[in-house]
Protein backbone atom coordinates (compact mmCIF):
# COMPACT_ATOMS: atom_id res chain seq x y z
CA UNK A 1 0.00 0.00 0.00
CA UNK A 2 0.96 3.75 -0.64
CA UNK A 3 0.62 5.80 2.76
CA UNK A 4 2.26 9.03 3.11
CA UNK A 5 4.38 9.75 6.79
CA UNK A 6 1.36 11.10 8.11
CA UNK A 7 -0.88 8.55 7.30
CA UNK A 8 1.71 5.94 8.80
CA UNK A 9 1.70 8.21 12.30
CA UNK A 10 -1.69 8.44 12.54
CA UNK A 11 -2.94 4.80 11.97
CA UNK A 12 0.18 3.96 14.38
CA UNK A 13 -1.23 6.39 16.84
CA UNK A 14 -4.82 5.48 16.99
CA UNK A 15 -6.18 2.96 14.51
CA UNK A 16 -3.83 -0.34 14.40
CA UNK A 17 -4.30 -3.06 17.00
CA UNK A 18 -2.40 -3.38 19.50
CA UNK A 19 -1.83 -5.62 23.08
CA UNK A 20 -1.75 -4.81 26.70
CA UNK A 21 1.53 -3.83 26.73
CA UNK A 22 0.88 -1.30 23.55
CA UNK A 23 2.96 -3.20 21.04
CA UNK A 24 1.36 -2.83 17.36
CA UNK A 25 -0.02 -6.30 16.23
CA UNK A 26 -1.08 -5.03 12.81
CA UNK A 27 0.27 -3.13 9.65
CA UNK A 28 -2.14 -1.10 7.87
CA UNK A 29 -2.88 -4.09 4.94
CA UNK A 30 -3.58 -6.02 7.82
CA UNK A 31 -6.14 -2.99 9.72
CA UNK A 32 -7.58 -3.04 6.30
CA UNK A 33 -8.40 -6.91 6.28
CA UNK A 34 -9.68 -6.77 9.65
CA UNK A 35 -12.12 -3.93 8.79
CA UNK A 36 -12.83 -5.98 5.16
CA UNK A 37 -13.40 -9.45 6.91
CA UNK A 38 -15.64 -7.92 9.99
CA UNK A 39 -18.26 -6.06 7.83
CA UNK A 40 -17.97 -8.65 5.13
CA UNK A 41 -19.14 -10.99 7.47
CA UNK A 42 -22.52 -9.71 7.40
CA UNK A 43 -22.94 -10.81 3.85
CA UNK A 44 -23.39 -14.79 5.23
CA UNK A 45 -26.75 -13.41 7.01
CA UNK A 46 -27.88 -13.35 3.12
CA UNK A 47 -26.57 -16.20 2.01
CA UNK A 48 -24.17 -14.57 -0.49
CA UNK A 49 -19.93 -14.94 -0.78
CA UNK A 50 -18.85 -13.49 2.38
CA UNK A 51 -14.85 -14.00 1.31
CA UNK A 52 -15.92 -12.49 -2.34
CA UNK A 53 -16.97 -9.44 -0.75
CA UNK A 54 -14.26 -9.18 1.99
CA UNK A 55 -11.72 -8.77 -1.34
CA UNK A 56 -13.94 -6.22 -2.69
CA UNK A 57 -13.97 -4.11 0.52
CA UNK A 58 -10.54 -4.74 1.14
CA UNK A 59 -9.76 -3.93 -2.30
CA UNK A 60 -11.52 -0.53 -2.50
CA UNK A 61 -9.98 0.73 1.04
CA UNK A 62 -6.28 -0.07 0.33
CA UNK A 63 -6.47 1.27 -3.00
CA UNK A 64 -7.77 4.79 -0.88
CA UNK A 65 -10.58 4.97 -2.74
CA UNK A 66 -13.15 4.83 -0.06
CA UNK A 67 -12.81 5.04 3.55
CA UNK A 68 -15.55 3.84 6.30
CA UNK A 69 -15.39 6.58 9.04
CA UNK A 70 -12.49 6.03 12.05
CA UNK A 71 -14.67 4.28 14.46
CA UNK A 72 -15.29 1.27 11.81
CA UNK A 73 -11.60 1.38 11.22
CA UNK A 74 -10.74 1.61 14.65
CA UNK A 75 -13.03 -0.96 15.97
CA UNK A 76 -14.26 -3.56 13.18
CA UNK A 77 -13.59 -7.00 14.42
CA UNK A 78 -12.29 -6.20 17.71
CA UNK A 79 -14.63 -6.55 20.98
CA UNK A 80 -15.70 -3.30 21.30
CA UNK A 81 -17.06 -3.60 17.27
CA UNK A 82 -19.01 -0.07 17.42
CA UNK A 83 -18.75 1.08 13.58
CA UNK A 84 -20.55 3.85 13.84
CA UNK A 85 -19.24 8.00 13.97
CA UNK A 86 -22.60 9.96 14.48
CA UNK A 87 -25.39 9.53 17.09
CA UNK A 88 -27.68 11.48 18.78
CA UNK A 89 -29.50 11.27 22.58
CA UNK A 90 -33.07 12.47 23.99
CA UNK A 91 -32.59 14.81 26.80
CA UNK A 92 -35.95 14.91 28.57
CA UNK A 93 -37.11 16.92 31.30
CA UNK A 94 -36.23 14.88 33.84
CA UNK A 95 -33.30 14.40 36.40
CA UNK A 96 -33.60 10.33 35.44
CA UNK A 97 -33.25 11.21 31.72
CA UNK A 98 -30.52 13.76 31.67
CA UNK A 99 -28.04 11.52 33.75
CA UNK A 100 -29.30 8.24 31.87
CA UNK A 101 -28.22 9.56 29.08
CA UNK A 102 -25.09 11.21 30.39
CA UNK A 103 -24.26 7.55 30.65
CA UNK A 104 -24.86 6.48 27.87
CA UNK A 105 -23.10 9.31 26.06
CA UNK A 106 -19.81 8.21 27.86
CA UNK A 107 -20.24 4.85 26.24
CA UNK A 108 -20.70 6.05 22.84
CA UNK A 109 -17.56 8.56 22.99
CA UNK A 110 -15.63 5.73 24.71
CA UNK A 111 -16.36 3.95 21.35
CA UNK A 112 -14.63 6.72 19.21
CA UNK A 113 -18.25 7.97 17.81
CA UNK A 114 -19.47 11.79 18.81
CA UNK A 115 -22.93 12.86 19.89
CA UNK A 116 -25.75 15.45 19.33
CA UNK A 117 -27.91 16.16 22.14
CA UNK A 118 -31.02 18.56 21.68
CA UNK A 119 -31.33 20.44 25.29
CA UNK A 120 -34.96 22.20 24.64
CA UNK A 121 -37.22 19.80 26.29
CA UNK A 122 -35.53 20.86 29.77
CA UNK A 123 -37.00 23.33 31.88
CA UNK A 124 -35.30 27.06 31.61
CA UNK A 125 -33.31 28.43 34.47
CA UNK A 126 -35.45 29.47 37.87
CA UNK A 127 -38.92 27.15 36.87
CA UNK A 128 -39.94 25.68 39.48
CA UNK A 129 -39.05 22.22 40.37
CA UNK A 130 -42.39 20.13 41.92
CA UNK A 131 -40.77 17.54 43.58
CA UNK A 132 -38.26 19.26 45.84
CA UNK A 133 -39.56 22.67 45.73
CA UNK A 134 -36.58 23.89 44.17
CA UNK A 135 -35.71 25.96 41.47
CA UNK A 136 -34.48 24.48 37.87
CA UNK A 137 -30.83 25.34 37.05
CA UNK A 138 -31.67 24.99 32.95
CA UNK A 139 -30.12 23.55 29.99
CA UNK A 140 -27.06 25.30 30.15
CA UNK A 141 -25.91 24.20 33.50
CA UNK A 142 -26.23 20.50 32.35
CA UNK A 143 -24.40 20.72 29.58
CA UNK A 144 -21.75 21.86 31.43
CA UNK A 145 -21.97 18.57 33.13
CA UNK A 146 -21.91 17.11 30.20
CA UNK A 147 -18.98 18.86 29.26
CA UNK A 148 -17.23 18.24 32.33
CA UNK A 149 -18.11 14.40 31.95
CA UNK A 150 -16.30 14.55 28.09
CA UNK A 151 -13.26 15.86 29.41
CA UNK A 152 -12.81 12.78 31.48
CA UNK A 153 -14.05 10.20 29.65
CA UNK A 154 -11.71 11.11 26.77
CA UNK A 155 -8.61 10.56 28.45
CA UNK A 156 -8.96 6.71 28.25
CA UNK A 157 -11.28 7.02 25.09
CA UNK A 158 -10.02 6.23 21.39
CA UNK A 159 -9.61 10.25 20.33
CA UNK A 160 -11.39 13.78 21.48
CA UNK A 161 -14.77 13.47 22.70
CA UNK A 162 -17.27 15.32 20.61
CA UNK A 163 -20.05 16.42 20.90
CA UNK A 164 -23.33 18.89 19.86
CA UNK A 165 -25.38 20.95 21.93
CA UNK A 166 -28.74 22.20 20.19
CA UNK A 167 -31.26 25.00 22.19
CA UNK A 168 -34.53 25.65 19.72
CA UNK A 169 -34.65 29.66 19.73
CA UNK A 170 -37.66 30.20 21.01
CA UNK A 171 -36.07 28.18 24.77
CA UNK A 172 -36.63 31.10 27.28
CA UNK A 173 -32.56 30.27 27.95
CA UNK A 174 -31.32 31.16 24.23
CA UNK A 175 -29.78 34.10 25.41
CA UNK A 176 -27.47 32.93 27.95
CA UNK A 177 -27.24 29.86 25.23
CA UNK A 178 -25.92 31.72 22.59
CA UNK A 179 -23.55 33.86 25.06
CA UNK A 180 -21.96 30.93 27.03
CA UNK A 181 -18.80 29.70 24.97
CA UNK A 182 -17.83 33.85 24.93
CA UNK A 183 -16.29 32.84 28.53
CA UNK A 184 -12.76 31.39 27.69
CA UNK A 185 -12.87 27.69 28.70
CA UNK A 186 -16.69 26.66 28.22
CA UNK A 187 -18.24 23.81 27.24
CA UNK A 188 -14.86 22.75 24.66
CA UNK A 189 -16.06 19.65 24.05
CA UNK A 190 -18.94 21.11 22.54
CA UNK A 191 -19.75 22.51 19.19
CA UNK A 192 -23.14 24.42 19.92
CA UNK A 193 -26.11 25.47 17.18
CA UNK A 194 -28.90 27.25 17.59
CA UNK A 195 -32.37 25.64 16.05
CA UNK A 196 -33.68 27.93 13.84
CA UNK A 197 -37.58 28.10 13.25
CA UNK A 198 -39.13 29.38 9.85
CA UNK A 199 -41.22 31.53 12.28
CA UNK A 200 -38.31 32.78 13.38
CA UNK A 201 -36.43 34.09 10.16
CA UNK A 202 -40.25 35.15 9.18
CA UNK A 203 -40.06 37.62 12.38
CA UNK A 204 -36.47 38.65 11.45
CA UNK A 205 -37.25 39.23 7.69
CA UNK A 206 -40.36 41.40 8.89
CA UNK A 207 -38.54 43.00 11.62
CA UNK A 208 -40.92 41.47 14.34
CA UNK A 209 -40.51 39.64 17.10
CA UNK A 210 -41.85 36.10 18.21
CA UNK A 211 -42.57 33.71 21.00
CA UNK A 212 -40.66 32.52 23.57
CA UNK A 213 -42.24 28.43 25.37
CA UNK A 214 -41.63 27.20 28.34
CA UNK A 215 -41.00 23.76 26.71
CA UNK A 216 -42.32 22.17 30.42
CA UNK A 217 -45.61 23.77 30.11
CA UNK A 218 -45.71 24.63 26.77
CA UNK A 219 -46.60 28.66 27.77
CA UNK A 220 -45.86 31.28 25.62
CA UNK A 221 -44.11 33.45 28.52
CA UNK A 222 -42.92 36.51 26.39
CA UNK A 223 -42.17 37.55 23.06
CA UNK A 224 -38.84 39.16 22.08
CA UNK A 225 -37.31 41.04 18.90
CA UNK A 226 -36.35 38.40 16.23
CA UNK A 227 -33.24 40.95 15.36
CA UNK A 228 -32.39 41.40 19.18
CA UNK A 229 -31.40 37.94 19.53
CA UNK A 230 -30.05 37.52 16.17
CA UNK A 231 -27.85 40.18 17.05
CA UNK A 232 -26.60 38.17 19.92
CA UNK A 233 -25.92 35.27 17.67
CA UNK A 234 -23.98 36.88 15.38
CA UNK A 235 -21.78 38.59 18.10
CA UNK A 236 -21.03 35.00 19.44
CA UNK A 237 -20.46 33.58 16.35
CA UNK A 238 -18.09 36.77 15.23
CA UNK A 239 -15.71 35.90 18.46
CA UNK A 240 -15.51 32.51 18.71
CA UNK A 241 -17.46 30.67 15.56
CA UNK A 242 -20.28 29.05 18.02
CA UNK A 243 -23.18 28.91 17.72
CA UNK A 244 -23.96 27.80 14.42
CA UNK A 245 -27.57 27.81 13.03
CA UNK A 246 -29.41 24.51 11.93
CA UNK A 247 -32.34 25.05 10.11
CA UNK A 248 -34.72 22.84 11.94
CA UNK A 249 -37.81 22.83 10.24
CA UNK A 250 -36.03 22.57 6.72
CA UNK A 251 -34.23 19.11 8.07
CA UNK A 252 -37.59 17.64 9.36
CA UNK A 253 -39.29 18.72 6.11
CA UNK A 254 -36.53 16.04 4.52
CA UNK A 255 -37.27 13.87 7.41
CA UNK A 256 -37.74 10.25 5.46
CA UNK A 257 -39.47 9.10 8.30
CA UNK A 258 -41.85 11.40 10.24
CA UNK A 259 -44.02 8.54 11.75
CA UNK A 260 -40.63 7.14 13.97
CA UNK A 261 -39.99 10.54 15.31
CA UNK A 262 -38.94 14.32 14.30
CA UNK A 263 -35.26 15.47 14.03
CA UNK A 264 -34.14 17.93 16.86
CA UNK A 265 -30.31 17.04 16.54
CA UNK A 266 -27.47 16.57 14.12
CA UNK A 267 -24.30 14.93 14.96
CA UNK A 268 -21.12 16.92 16.34
CA UNK A 269 -19.88 18.03 13.12
CA UNK A 270 -23.59 19.09 11.75
CA UNK A 271 -23.21 17.13 8.81
CA UNK A 272 -26.04 14.39 9.98
CA UNK A 273 -29.14 15.12 11.37
CA UNK A 274 -30.93 12.04 12.79
CA UNK A 275 -33.65 10.73 15.38
CA UNK A 276 -33.52 10.16 19.33
CA UNK A 277 -31.40 7.05 19.69
CA UNK A 278 -30.24 7.28 15.96
CA UNK A 279 -27.14 6.67 14.90
CA UNK A 280 -25.72 6.42 11.29
CA UNK A 281 -22.57 5.11 9.68
CA UNK A 282 -20.27 7.36 7.16
CA UNK A 283 -17.80 6.39 4.35
CA UNK A 284 -16.55 9.15 1.81
CA UNK A 285 -15.54 8.07 -1.62
CA UNK A 286 -12.25 10.14 -2.64
CA UNK A 287 -12.61 12.36 -5.60
CA UNK A 288 -8.80 12.19 -6.43
CA UNK A 289 -8.52 8.77 -7.80
CA UNK A 290 -11.66 9.09 -10.56
CA UNK A 291 -9.49 11.39 -12.81
CA UNK A 292 -9.05 9.10 -15.90
CA UNK A 293 -6.90 11.53 -17.89
CA UNK A 294 -4.97 14.71 -17.07
CA UNK A 295 -5.38 16.40 -20.85
CA UNK A 296 -6.76 19.43 -20.42
CA UNK A 297 -7.74 19.64 -24.02
CA UNK A 298 -10.77 17.08 -23.10
CA UNK A 299 -14.16 17.90 -22.11
CA UNK A 300 -14.22 17.49 -17.91
CA UNK A 301 -17.07 15.12 -18.23
CA UNK A 302 -14.61 12.72 -20.27
CA UNK A 303 -11.77 13.39 -17.92
CA UNK A 304 -13.93 11.33 -15.09
CA UNK A 305 -13.90 7.80 -14.85
CA UNK A 306 -17.54 7.47 -14.74
CA UNK A 307 -17.76 3.53 -14.42
CA UNK A 308 -15.50 2.80 -11.83
CA UNK A 309 -16.82 5.68 -9.68
CA UNK A 310 -20.57 3.80 -10.69
CA UNK A 311 -19.03 0.71 -9.36
CA UNK A 312 -17.64 1.86 -6.54
CA UNK A 313 -20.79 3.43 -5.19
CA UNK A 314 -22.25 0.24 -5.52
CA UNK A 315 -19.26 -1.65 -3.23
CA UNK A 316 -19.35 1.49 -0.76
CA UNK A 317 -23.15 1.14 -0.23
CA UNK A 318 -23.04 -2.21 0.44
CA UNK A 319 -19.86 -1.93 2.74
CA UNK A 320 -22.29 0.34 4.51
CA UNK A 321 -25.34 -1.61 4.85
CA UNK A 322 -23.60 -4.76 5.90
CA UNK A 323 -22.13 -2.56 8.46
CA UNK A 324 -25.17 -2.45 10.27
CA UNK A 325 -25.65 -5.77 10.75
CA UNK A 326 -22.17 -6.78 12.32
CA UNK A 327 -22.19 -3.52 14.28
CA UNK A 328 -22.06 -3.95 18.16
CA UNK A 329 -24.07 -1.30 19.00
CA UNK A 330 -23.65 0.82 22.93
CA UNK A 331 -27.12 0.49 23.39
CA UNK A 332 -30.27 -1.56 22.53
CA UNK A 333 -32.47 1.28 21.77
CA UNK A 334 -29.63 2.59 19.06
CA UNK A 335 -29.47 -0.87 17.58
CA UNK A 336 -33.45 -0.38 17.28
CA UNK A 337 -33.27 2.71 16.04
CA UNK A 338 -30.37 1.91 13.34
CA UNK A 339 -31.61 -1.21 11.91
CA UNK A 340 -34.62 0.09 11.44
CA UNK A 341 -33.88 2.78 9.51
CA UNK A 342 -30.69 1.89 8.32
CA UNK A 343 -29.27 5.37 7.69
CA UNK A 344 -26.13 5.35 5.53
CA UNK A 345 -24.04 8.62 4.81
CA UNK A 346 -21.75 7.83 1.68
CA UNK A 347 -19.88 11.39 0.86
CA UNK A 348 -16.87 12.70 -0.84
CA UNK A 349 -13.28 13.88 0.13
CA UNK A 350 -10.44 15.28 -1.99
CA UNK A 351 -13.06 17.12 -3.87
CA UNK A 352 -10.34 20.62 -3.89
CA UNK A 353 -7.97 17.87 -5.22
CA UNK A 354 -10.48 16.96 -7.89
CA UNK A 355 -10.76 20.59 -8.94
CA UNK A 356 -6.96 20.91 -9.12
CA UNK A 357 -6.85 18.01 -11.44
CA UNK A 358 -9.37 19.60 -13.81
CA UNK A 359 -7.85 22.26 -14.21
CA UNK A 360 -10.83 24.28 -12.45
CA UNK A 361 -10.47 26.89 -9.44
CA UNK A 362 -12.77 26.30 -6.74
CA UNK A 363 -14.91 28.65 -6.72
CA UNK A 364 -15.05 29.18 -10.53
CA UNK A 365 -19.16 28.53 -12.11
CA UNK A 366 -17.43 25.62 -13.53
CA UNK A 367 -16.83 24.01 -10.06
CA UNK A 368 -20.41 24.59 -8.99
CA UNK A 369 -22.02 23.25 -11.78
CA UNK A 370 -19.64 19.96 -11.38
CA UNK A 371 -20.08 19.75 -8.10
CA UNK A 372 -23.89 19.01 -8.64
CA UNK A 373 -22.72 17.18 -11.13
CA UNK A 374 -21.27 14.47 -9.12
CA UNK A 375 -23.00 14.64 -6.42
CA UNK A 376 -26.11 13.74 -8.13
CA UNK A 377 -24.51 10.64 -9.94
CA UNK A 378 -23.35 10.00 -6.26
CA UNK A 379 -26.80 10.25 -5.22
CA UNK A 380 -28.47 8.37 -8.06
CA UNK A 381 -26.10 5.67 -8.30
CA UNK A 382 -26.37 5.14 -4.42
CA UNK A 383 -30.07 5.00 -4.48
CA UNK A 384 -30.23 2.28 -7.26
CA UNK A 385 -27.26 -0.01 -5.12
CA UNK A 386 -30.06 0.34 -2.15
CA UNK A 387 -32.97 -0.70 -4.00
CA UNK A 388 -31.21 -3.32 -5.52
CA UNK A 389 -30.06 -4.80 -1.96
CA UNK A 390 -33.83 -3.78 -0.62
CA UNK A 391 -34.73 -6.37 -3.82
CA UNK A 392 -32.59 -9.29 -1.89
CA UNK A 393 -32.90 -8.32 1.74
CA UNK A 394 -35.85 -6.04 1.89
CA UNK A 395 -36.55 -2.65 2.49
CA UNK A 396 -35.84 -1.03 5.86
CA UNK A 397 -38.22 -2.36 8.77
CA UNK A 398 -39.44 1.29 9.29
CA UNK A 399 -40.47 1.76 5.41
CA UNK A 400 -44.24 2.34 5.76
CA UNK A 401 -45.16 5.28 6.10
CA UNK A 402 -41.91 6.74 5.26
CA UNK A 403 -41.32 9.13 2.57
CA UNK A 404 -40.36 5.93 0.01
CA UNK A 405 -43.62 4.41 0.74
CA UNK A 406 -45.03 6.10 -2.25
CA UNK A 407 -45.59 4.88 -5.49
CA UNK A 408 -43.00 6.87 -7.79
CA UNK A 409 -40.55 6.61 -4.84
CA UNK A 410 -37.86 4.04 -4.82
CA UNK A 411 -37.59 1.07 -2.84
CA UNK A 412 -34.62 1.43 -0.87
CA UNK A 413 -32.89 -0.35 2.09
CA UNK A 414 -32.00 3.11 3.81
CA UNK A 415 -33.74 5.31 4.91
CA UNK A 416 -30.69 7.95 3.90
CA UNK A 417 -27.83 7.19 1.48
CA UNK A 418 -25.82 10.33 1.62
CA UNK A 419 -23.97 12.63 3.55
CA UNK A 420 -20.60 14.83 3.25
CA UNK A 421 -18.60 14.53 6.44
CA UNK A 422 -15.41 16.66 7.71
CA UNK A 423 -13.10 13.62 7.15
CA UNK A 424 -10.67 15.40 9.31
CA UNK A 425 -9.09 11.96 10.01
CA UNK A 426 -9.43 10.23 6.87
CA UNK A 427 -8.31 12.84 4.31
CA UNK A 428 -4.96 12.39 6.43
CA UNK A 429 -5.01 8.61 6.27
CA UNK A 430 -6.30 8.74 1.83
CA UNK A 431 -3.60 11.98 1.64
CA UNK A 432 -6.54 14.14 -0.03
CA UNK A 433 -7.66 17.65 0.59
CA UNK A 434 -10.68 16.71 3.16
CA UNK A 435 -14.59 16.47 2.19
CA UNK A 436 -15.80 19.44 -0.22
CA UNK A 437 -13.29 21.97 1.80
CA UNK A 438 -10.89 23.97 0.01
CA UNK A 439 -7.54 24.10 0.39
CA UNK A 440 -6.22 25.58 3.75
CA UNK A 441 -2.88 26.45 2.68
CA UNK A 442 -0.64 25.62 -0.10
CA UNK A 443 2.68 24.85 2.71
CA UNK A 444 2.03 24.49 6.50
CA UNK A 445 3.26 22.88 9.66
CA UNK A 446 0.46 20.74 11.19
CA UNK A 447 0.62 19.28 14.49
CA UNK A 448 -0.41 15.80 14.41
CA UNK A 449 -0.30 13.71 17.57
CA UNK A 450 2.58 16.06 19.23
CA UNK A 451 4.41 15.56 15.81
CA UNK A 452 5.10 18.65 14.01
CA UNK A 453 5.26 17.85 10.01
CA UNK A 454 5.81 20.01 6.89
CA UNK A 455 3.70 19.78 4.02
CA UNK A 456 3.51 21.22 0.96
CA UNK A 457 0.52 20.56 -1.74
CA UNK A 458 1.95 17.77 -3.91
CA UNK A 459 -0.17 18.90 -6.71
CA UNK A 460 1.52 22.32 -6.70
CA UNK A 461 4.95 21.03 -6.62
CA UNK A 462 4.15 18.77 -9.26
CA UNK A 463 2.96 21.80 -11.44
CA UNK A 464 5.39 23.84 -10.48
CA UNK A 465 8.17 21.33 -11.77
CA UNK A 466 6.63 20.94 -15.14
CA UNK A 467 6.12 24.76 -15.75
CA UNK A 468 9.67 25.01 -14.48
CA UNK A 469 9.56 27.50 -11.99
CA UNK A 470 9.91 25.09 -9.36
CA UNK A 471 13.37 26.33 -7.03
CA UNK A 472 13.97 26.23 -3.21
CA UNK A 473 13.94 29.70 -2.48
CA UNK A 474 10.35 29.75 -4.04
CA UNK A 475 8.90 27.07 -1.97
CA UNK A 476 10.13 28.88 1.07
CA UNK A 477 8.17 31.98 0.12
CA UNK A 478 5.53 29.85 -0.48
CA UNK A 479 6.26 28.56 3.30
CA UNK A 480 5.98 31.63 4.84
CA UNK A 481 3.68 32.73 3.62
CA UNK A 482 0.82 29.47 3.01
CA UNK A 483 -0.33 30.48 0.03
CA UNK A 484 0.28 32.05 -2.97
CA UNK A 485 -0.74 35.62 -3.41
CA UNK A 486 1.97 38.23 -4.55
CA UNK A 487 4.52 35.69 -5.31
CA UNK A 488 5.43 37.06 -8.92
CA UNK A 489 7.45 34.09 -10.03
CA UNK A 490 3.72 31.95 -10.27
CA UNK A 491 1.91 32.36 -13.25
CA UNK A 492 -1.55 34.04 -12.50
CA UNK A 493 -3.54 30.76 -13.78
CA UNK A 494 -1.61 28.54 -11.37
CA UNK A 495 -2.91 31.37 -8.24
CA UNK A 496 -6.17 30.75 -9.32
CA UNK A 497 -5.85 27.25 -9.82
CA UNK A 498 -4.49 27.30 -5.92
CA UNK A 499 -6.50 29.75 -3.91
CA UNK A 500 -6.90 28.87 -0.24
CA UNK A 501 -9.71 28.73 1.96
CA UNK A 502 -9.21 32.75 3.26
CA UNK A 503 -8.92 33.89 -0.21
CA UNK A 504 -12.23 32.49 -0.94
CA UNK A 505 -14.89 35.04 -0.38
CA UNK A 506 -17.63 33.73 2.29
CA UNK A 507 -20.65 33.58 -0.64
CA UNK A 508 -18.54 31.20 -2.84
CA UNK A 509 -18.08 28.49 0.26
CA UNK A 510 -21.46 28.70 0.56
CA UNK A 511 -22.65 28.38 -2.72
CA UNK A 512 -20.24 25.04 -2.86
CA UNK A 513 -22.40 23.89 0.50
CA UNK A 514 -25.30 24.39 -1.65
CA UNK A 515 -24.74 22.03 -4.36
CA UNK A 516 -23.54 19.73 -2.66
CA UNK A 517 -26.29 19.78 -0.41
CA UNK A 518 -28.87 19.63 -3.87
CA UNK A 519 -28.14 16.00 -3.81
CA UNK A 520 -27.22 14.95 -0.38
CA UNK A 521 -30.33 13.39 1.59
CA UNK A 522 -28.57 14.48 5.13
CA UNK A 523 -26.27 17.58 5.38
CA UNK A 524 -22.84 18.47 4.24
CA UNK A 525 -20.37 19.62 6.33
CA UNK A 526 -19.06 22.86 5.66
CA UNK A 527 -16.75 25.57 6.97
CA UNK A 528 -17.68 29.46 6.03
CA UNK A 529 -14.18 30.65 6.31
CA UNK A 530 -13.66 34.33 6.99
CA UNK A 531 -10.97 36.68 7.12
CA UNK A 532 -9.59 37.62 10.58
CA UNK A 533 -10.92 41.39 9.17
CA UNK A 534 -14.22 40.15 8.29
CA UNK A 535 -17.14 42.29 10.08
CA UNK A 536 -19.97 41.76 11.98
CA UNK A 537 -22.54 42.61 9.01
CA UNK A 538 -20.17 40.16 6.71
CA UNK A 539 -21.17 36.82 9.58
CA UNK A 540 -24.95 38.55 9.26
CA UNK A 541 -25.16 38.23 5.58
CA UNK A 542 -23.33 34.49 5.58
CA UNK A 543 -26.59 33.23 8.01
CA UNK A 544 -28.91 35.15 5.28
CA UNK A 545 -27.59 33.51 2.20
CA UNK A 546 -27.15 30.19 3.94
CA UNK A 547 -30.76 30.36 5.02
CA UNK A 548 -31.81 31.43 1.03
CA UNK A 549 -29.52 29.21 -0.37
CA UNK A 550 -31.12 25.69 1.06
CA UNK A 551 -28.84 24.53 3.04
CA UNK A 552 -29.35 22.28 6.35
CA UNK A 553 -26.99 24.37 8.72
CA UNK A 554 -24.07 26.92 9.09
CA UNK A 555 -21.21 27.44 10.61
CA UNK A 556 -18.52 30.14 10.11
CA UNK A 557 -15.26 30.74 11.17
CA UNK A 558 -13.43 34.26 11.29
CA UNK A 559 -9.71 33.45 11.13
CA UNK A 560 -7.86 33.98 14.23
CA UNK A 561 -10.78 34.43 16.29
CA UNK A 562 -10.99 32.36 19.53
CA UNK A 563 -12.12 29.16 19.47
CA UNK A 564 -12.88 26.75 22.63
CA UNK A 565 -13.44 23.63 20.47
CA UNK A 566 -10.94 22.35 17.78
CA UNK A 567 -13.48 19.30 16.29
CA UNK A 568 -14.41 21.53 13.51
CA UNK A 569 -10.52 22.23 12.21
CA UNK A 570 -10.35 18.71 12.84
CA UNK A 571 -7.33 17.40 12.81
CA UNK A 572 -6.06 14.46 14.63
CA UNK A 573 -4.94 14.88 17.70
N1 LIG B 1 -16.08 12.61 15.43
C1 LIG B 1 -15.85 12.47 16.78
N2 LIG B 1 -14.64 12.87 17.31
C2 LIG B 1 -13.66 13.40 16.54
C3 LIG B 1 -13.90 13.55 15.15
C4 LIG B 1 -15.12 13.13 14.63
O1 LIG B 1 -16.72 12.02 17.51
O2 LIG B 1 -12.58 13.72 17.06
C5 LIG B 1 -17.40 12.15 14.84
C6 LIG B 1 -18.40 13.27 14.72
O3 LIG B 1 -19.71 12.75 14.83
C7 LIG B 1 -18.16 13.77 13.32
C8 LIG B 1 -17.95 12.46 12.59
O4 LIG B 1 -17.20 11.68 13.53
O5 LIG B 1 -19.23 14.50 12.86
C9 LIG B 1 -17.22 12.53 11.30
O6 LIG B 1 -16.05 13.33 11.42
P1 LIG B 1 -14.82 13.15 10.45
O7 LIG B 1 -15.33 12.87 9.08
O8 LIG B 1 -13.90 14.31 10.63
O9 LIG B 1 -14.12 11.84 11.06
P2 LIG B 1 -13.06 10.82 10.45
O10 LIG B 1 -13.85 9.62 10.01
O11 LIG B 1 -12.28 11.48 9.37
O12 LIG B 1 -12.18 10.48 11.62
Amino acid sequence: MELTENALKVLHARYLLRDEKGVCLETPEDMFRRVARNIAGAERLYGEDASYWEDRFYELMTSLKFLPNSPALMNAGKSIGQLAACFVLPVEDSMKSIFDTLKNAALILQSGGGTGFSFSRLRPRADIVRSTGGIASGPVSFMKIYNTATEVIKQGGARRGANMGILRIDHPDIIEFIRVKRREGELTNFNISVAVTDEFMEALKNEGEYNLRNPRSGEIIGSIKAKAVFNEIIESAWETGDPGLIFIDRINRANPTPHIGQIESTNPCGEQPLLPYEACVLGSINLSKYIKTEDRGQKTEDRIDWDMLAEDIKIAVRFLDDSIDVNIYPLPEIEKMHKGNRKIGLGVMGWADMLILLGIPYNHKRAFEFARKIMKFIRDKSKEASEELAKKRGVFPNFKGSIYDAPDMPKVRNATTTTIAPTGTLSIIADCSSGIEPLFAIAYKRLVLDTELYEVNKYFVRIAEKRGFYSESLMNKVFKKGNLKGIKEIPMDVKRLFKTALEIPPEDHIEMQAAFQEYTDNAVSKTINLPNKAKKEDVEKAFILAYDKGVKGITVFRYGAKKGTLVKIADSD
